[in-house]
């Protein structure tokens, strides 16, 4: 069975007084949320450190992304060693607002999620298509062979891997995938990953991203093969990411 996750994205928001906040916030009504729900924060690069001394247990720290690079004269990135060091356990890679506005291809998404791998942190690795593609009926093809470089890893390490599908011209839109066009999607992702092996595709979390919300978390999450949700906008407010985090049943 997949784990179930639930893993808020707060990208560049929140001063670090209202980070603090926020997690307060999550805190207070953390057990309200059944005990086999994994909760992520992932935060800025700036409050990683601080965040892993505070957050409860049951909530793993996440990175938004990390350098291609494992160590040297690259200035304004951060390493992977470095996040581990600061206790993060997940590392979100090829975000579409990282492969739009910094050109990020497939190979360097693919290294970043190696170094993540080598330091022993778990890649969230997000994939999605455009507008365009899913218009032009080119959705799962263009899906798959964002993936297509994973199949190259052994089975351990691909193990360790959740992946975020994330389609472009759902995320922070306001427009959600129905839950027809993300279970679909999931499927396909699942049914591809099994040629590394059925126990591996069955285990693997695969999460949905874009304009997840309190609202339409619920049947998002009974969809089959939809395994959690990597939120955005919601995940700014304590009460949504909780209720979010409480829209599964069981
Ligand atoms: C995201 O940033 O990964 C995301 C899904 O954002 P939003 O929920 O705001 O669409």
């Amino acid at each position: 069975m997949p784990q179930r996750i639930v893993a808020g994205n707060w990208k560049m928001n929140k001063t670090w007084p209202e980070a603090l906040a926020l997690v307060a916030g999550i805190h207070e009504s953390l057990e309200e949320v059944p005990a086999d729900i994994q909760l992520i924060i992932s935060a800025p690069f700036p409050y990683l450190h601080s965040l892993s001394g505070i957050l409860e247990p049951r909530i793993s720290l996440a990175a938004q992304d990390c350098s291609a690079h494992s160590y040297g004269a690259y200035t304004g990135e951060v390493s992977a060693s470095m996040l581990l060091s600061c206790g993060v356990q997940y590392g979100i890679v090829g975000h579409s607002e990282r492969r739009k506005y910094h050109g990020e291809s497939e190979e360097i998404v693919f290294e970043k999620a190696k170094r993540l791998l080598e330091a022993g942190i778990r890649p969230i690795y997000c994939c999605g298509e455009s507008l365009d593609d899913r218009q032009q009926g080119r959705a799962i093809e263009v899906v798959l062979k964002q993936l297509e470089l994973l199949m190259g890893l052994e089975n351990t390490l691909l193990r360790q891997i959740v992946i975020a599908y994330e389609p472009v011209w759902a995320v922070g839109t306001g427009i959600t995938a129905t839950s027809q066009e993300a279970g679909n999607m999931h499927a396909e992702i699942r049914r591809f990953l099994s040629a590394k092996g059925a126990l591996v595709a069955e285990n693997l979390s695969i999460l949905y991203g874009g304009s997840c919300n309190a609202d339409n978390a619920k049947e998002l999450f009974a969809t089959p093969n939809i395994d959690g949700g990597l939120i955005g906008g919601a995940s700014l407010k304590a009460a949504d990411f909780i209720s979010i985090a409480c829209s599964y049943e069981n």
